[in-house]
């Protein structure tokens, strides 16, 4: 092979990753034709780092000692949650254990917006009832009735991501095409270097700043409508308890950034058209004017604690969204596993009869053919059955970008060279 890949290397000129060419002895850019001599790079221009660009303004704070107010610690999981004096809150919504009455009111950051609670606690109930009903491997121990009194409205610190990403994304592509020369079948496939630039803006990307709340339960309470976000006010505290943040915008932002250049590159993704394959090649998106907001979002929440884990409840507070971790009954779920897997076996056994019947063919392994569908139909049925009763993160940010915002930059495709494949020979007699 004459060529050689040192695809950490960056073109100078476009940003495309760079191959070493033996035969002219340079560093050339498949996707603009540059050429470079080995010499021209010194170890550091080996990777241009994506840079991410966020900056956070400065918010107002609750005074410590501020009458009527109270500090509550969970010693479990270093939650540490704000109520007024008459809410009276007894355990912690994120794992169960008992809070701790603190002596004293430390004050708190207050948040720079606050989405009021529009759910009431007796809705959240209801709504907690009807997530545990029609869960088929829930453990029958686990529904207490009793705990429903201990849902809590909490308020949960968000901070908000703002910005413009603006970059590019390179790709190798072919587009195929059958041919037959004489008897024989070939391919012909014609090799692109396809480059694309482009910008776009974000709105308010959601990351919590809880830690002891997984992120896969606030990602699947998402969307929140943003609309209704209004200045904070002691009085949307009546009632609830707000949690204080323990991880500051910087160490929620790398999760942010990752959605957001997902969503970004699959954006772009979206202008490579007609070709048979494309493949990512290298993509340098820059996070440019982020703004990161603090934000505190209604949530209600409770907190089951069943052989020894924690199971949360989560509700949107706002728009009655749930989500949650309910523990599986292995009994249940292999009893599930089992009726599912029989009751599939005996419709296609009847469906392999009536074939014979009316067909008069004999389907000879029919049974196993029969048990290995059935075998099947049941795992599906059981993963599906599981995953309606876990959380799920998120690793893209498509609702968040601005409507109307894609601007495309640059795009280029180029025919870099033609190969023709023999895909197959026509039989020849062997003359034997
Ligand atoms: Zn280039
Ligand atoms: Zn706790």
């Amino acid at each position: 092979m004459a060529e050689q890949g040192y695809h950490d290397y960056k073109c100078k000129n476009c940003g495309g990753p760079l191959v070493f060419k033996g035969d002219v002895n340079k560093m050339v850019c498949e996707f603009c034709d540059s050429q470079f001599d080995m010499s021209e790079f010194k170890d550091d221009d080996r990777v241009r780092e994506e840079t991410s660009d966020w900056s956070q303004s400065a918010g107002n704070t609750m005074a410590a000692g501020e009458a009527g107010m109270n500090e509550y610690a969970c010693n479990t999981c270093g939650a540490v949650l704000v109520a007024e004096e008459n809410v009276g809150a007894t355990e912690c919504p994120y794992c169960g254990n008992p809070l701790i009455i603190k002596d004293t009111f430390e004050g708190m950051n207050l948040p720079d917006g606050l989405i009021p609670f529009a759910v009431d606690k007796k809705s959240a109930q209801d709504a907690l009832k009807n997530y545990y009903s029609g869960k088929k491997l829930l453990p029958k121990g686990f529904i207490d009735n009793n705990r429903m009194d201990n849902i809590n409205g909490v308020y949960v610190p968000f901070w908000l991501f703002d910005c413009e990403t603006d970059g590019s994304v390179f790709y190798k592509a072919t587009k195929e095409r059958d041919y037959k020369q004489g008897e024989d079948d070939w391919k012909e496939i014609r090799d692109f270097a396809v480059m694309r630039a482009a910008s776009m803006s974000f709105e308010k990307v959601p990351a919590d700043g809880a830690k002891e709340m997984d992120d896969a339960y606030m990602d699947s309470l998402e969307p929140y409508d943003y609309s209704k976000i209004t200045a904070y006010n002691a009085a949307y505290m009546s009632g609830y308890v707000a949690s204080k943040y323990d991880e500051d915008a910087n160490a929620v932002k790398g999760r942010v950034d990752e959605r957001i250049r997902n969503t970004a590159k699959s954006e772009i993704r979206k202008t490579v058209e007609g070709y048979t394959t494309v493949s990512e090649q290298a993509s340098d998106i820059d996070i440019k004017n982020g703004k990161i907001t603090y934000c505190m979002i209604p949530v209600w929440m409770l907190t089951t604690r069943y052989n020894g884990e924690a199971y949360t409840f989560a509700m949107n507070g706002q728009t009655g969204k749930v989500t949650g971790d309910l523990p599986v009954d292995k009994g249940a779920a292999t009893g599930y596993f089992a009726k599912i897997a029989v009751i599939a076996f005996a419709v296609i056994q009847a469906i392999f009869f009536l074939l014979k019947v009316f067909q008069g063919s004999n389907v000879v392994p029919a049974e196993i053919g029969a048990l290995v569908v059935a075998l099947i139909i049941g795992a599906i049925a059981l993963s599906s059955a599981k995953s309606s009763m876990v959380s799920h993160r998120k690793h893209e940010a498509a609702q968040y970008l601005k409507q109307g915002s894609f601007k495309l930059k640059r795009k280029e495709d180029r025919h870099t060279g033609t190969r023709n494949e023999l895909v197959r020979k026509a039989q020849q007699s062997t003359g034997a």
